[in-house]
């Protein structure tokens, strides 16, 4: 692959937003959300991104993730201009290049933690062979080699957000995006949960963009990011 020549972004990031605007309509006037935001996340660097509620963490999460599209500006994943792409190679990008985790793990209930880490590789074409062995070991990854075949409703609260872990690396994504991953969770299983976050994007050499409001976990990644008036400022 050769990366260099084909790649329309100088850097080396794995993602990185340029000059992101987005604002939307309340009534008569307009709210601008991002306001020409910029940022960068290279492979194995872990970025926080915090600051209050409403100051467009999840928009800023959602457009780097490719399901929302800017009023104007730039994503590039892992060098690829997201917004030359037709609708469907967006997706495809998306898909194979990106991974989620939320704030409520959105497992699928009537399915296993296994097959829960299954489905995405088995929609991204892998056999049912294939899939299965690579979600044991990413389970095995988060700590939960012996929970393969409990449904999401009887693991606990951690368990279930590593799972989610887990589902979200799935296919390999070189981004990973996180909202509030341990938002609902006590500060001890928050500080595990993170644990396991940070170990698998080092092992994966994934980019990954965190949104949080524990500021232990924040200060434990490489950069912590906050939006002011819609721009991107590193705190630290
Ligand atoms: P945060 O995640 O930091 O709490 P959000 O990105 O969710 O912030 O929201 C930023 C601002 O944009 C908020 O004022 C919110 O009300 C507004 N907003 C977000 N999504 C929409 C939408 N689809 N329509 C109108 N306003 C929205
Ligand atoms: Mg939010």
């Amino acid at each position: 692959m050769s990366e260099s020549m084909s790649s329309p972004s100088p850097s080396q990031a794995l993602l990185e937003l340029r000059d992101v605007r987005r604002g939307y309509h309340q009534g008569e006037s307009r709210l601008d959300v991002l306001n020409g935001a910029s940022l960068s996340v290279r492979a194995g660097e872990m970025k926080a991104l915090v600051g209050p509620s409403g100051s467009g963490k999840s928009t800023l999460l959602n457009i780097a993730g490719l399901l929302e599209q800017p009023d104007s500006g730039t994503v590039f994943i892992d060098g690829i201009d997201s917004a030359r792409l037709r609708s469907a190679k967006r997706t495809l990008l998306r898909r194979q290049h990106i991974g989620f985790v939320f704030q409520f793990h959105r497992l699928l209930p009537e399915f296993s933690a296994l097959e829960n880490v299954m489905i995405p590789q088995m929609l991204a074409g892998l056999d049912k062979f294939e899939a299965s062995d690579r979600a044991a070991q990413l389970l095995a990854m988060v700590g939960l080699q012996d929970r393969v075949d409990h449904r999401p409703g009887l693991l606990s609260g951690g368990e279930q957000q590593r799972v989610a872990i887990a589902r979200a690396v799935a296919n390999a994504p070189r981004v990973l995006l996180a909202d509030e991953p341990t938002g609902n969770l006590d500060p001890d299983t928050a500080k595990d949960v993170f644990g396991h976050l940070a170990a698998i994007t080092r092992a994966t050499r994934t980019a990954a963009l965190v949104v949080t409001h524990n500021q232990q976990l924040a200060l434990n990644m490489d950069s912590i990011l906050t939006i002011e008036n819609g721009h991107v400022v590193e705190l630290a």
